[in-house]
């Protein structure tokens, strides 16, 4: 079940919360994994890390080169790097919007061109996206970064359209509330965070949150050839958040 041994993968935002479980996930059932992210210096072996930025397209041009280099190729991309934004229309500026989209979204796109002549050349080639429920749930206090995952959710069935003849699958992962350094950091700026994460526990159906490890897993059946006639679709991993 979900064996990766001689696929290489490259994870962006490998060096923490989803990204670090997915890389370690894919490391574990034998895939040569490449991270990239901003600061790769805490990823632990066997995994193999590179620092870009995926807001700056010669970064990830470069680091992509050197992780396939390094690796013998690509078959996997797991276009995960993403940041998050709080507020409605009215709270976040201009400036604020483009930096949102510009590493959640067009970073995921700079990353899919510098990875796809390398997948073309596998036998198992797939991207997963890291979407969001916000995508689609409607969730208040969260307009830009709805916004931004809205569009990583239709450009996820855009290229999955573009590239099936080709034999590249392209899907995305849509967590809920998952339990990552970045909802720590959110707790952690609340005024009572151990009330706040009670809050949120509540709020779920299953009374708790997702873990990364859920989310990683989803990731990893999505990657691999087990899933092989699934394009251009969503898996949820959100404790029922949308369906009950
Ligand atoms: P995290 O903050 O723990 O990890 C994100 C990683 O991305 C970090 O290692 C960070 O350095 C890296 N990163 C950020 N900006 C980057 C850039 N410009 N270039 C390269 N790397 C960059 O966050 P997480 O919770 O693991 O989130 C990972 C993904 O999951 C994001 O796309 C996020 O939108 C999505 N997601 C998270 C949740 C959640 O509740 N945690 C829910 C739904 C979706």
């Amino acid at each position: 079940m979900n064996d990766f041994t001689g696929l290489k993968a490259l994870v962006t935002g490998g060096a923490s919360g989803i990204g670090r479980a997915t890389a370690g996930l894919l490391a574990e059932r034998g895939a040569q994994v490449a991270v990239l992210d901003l600061d790769p210096s805490q990823v632990p072996e066997p995994l193999r890390a590179w620092r870009a930025d995926v807001t700056d397209d010669a970064s990830v041009r470069a680091a992509v080169q050197e992780a396939a280099g390094a690796l013998g190729g690509l078959d996997i991309l797991v276009n995960n790097a993403g940041i998050g934004a709080q507020g409605t229309v009215e709270d976040n500026t201009d400036a604020e919007w483009r930096h949102v989209f510009d590493v959640n979204v067009l970073g995921m796109v700079r990353t899919a061109r510098a990875c796809l002549p390398h997948l073309r050349r596998s036998a198992h080639a797939a991207i997963v996206n890291t979407c969001s429920i916000a995508a689609t749930a409607g969730l208040p206090q969260r307009a830009l970064y709805s916004a931004t995952k809205g569009a990583v959710y239709s450009l996820t069935l855009a290229m999955a359209a573009d590239h099936v003849h080709e034999g590249i699958r392209v899907t995305c992962v849509n967590p809920g509330t998952a339990d990552t350094p970045w909802i720590g950091r959110l707790l952690d700026a609340a005024p009572d965070p151990a009330a706040e994460r009670a809050a949120l526990e509540a709020r779920q159906p299953t009374g708790r949150l997702v873990s990364a490890a859920e989310v990683a897993a989803a990731i990893a059946y999505l990657a691999s050839p087990l899933a092989g006639a699934t394009t251009g679709t969503a898996l949820a991993v959100d404790g029922g958040m949308q369906g009950l």
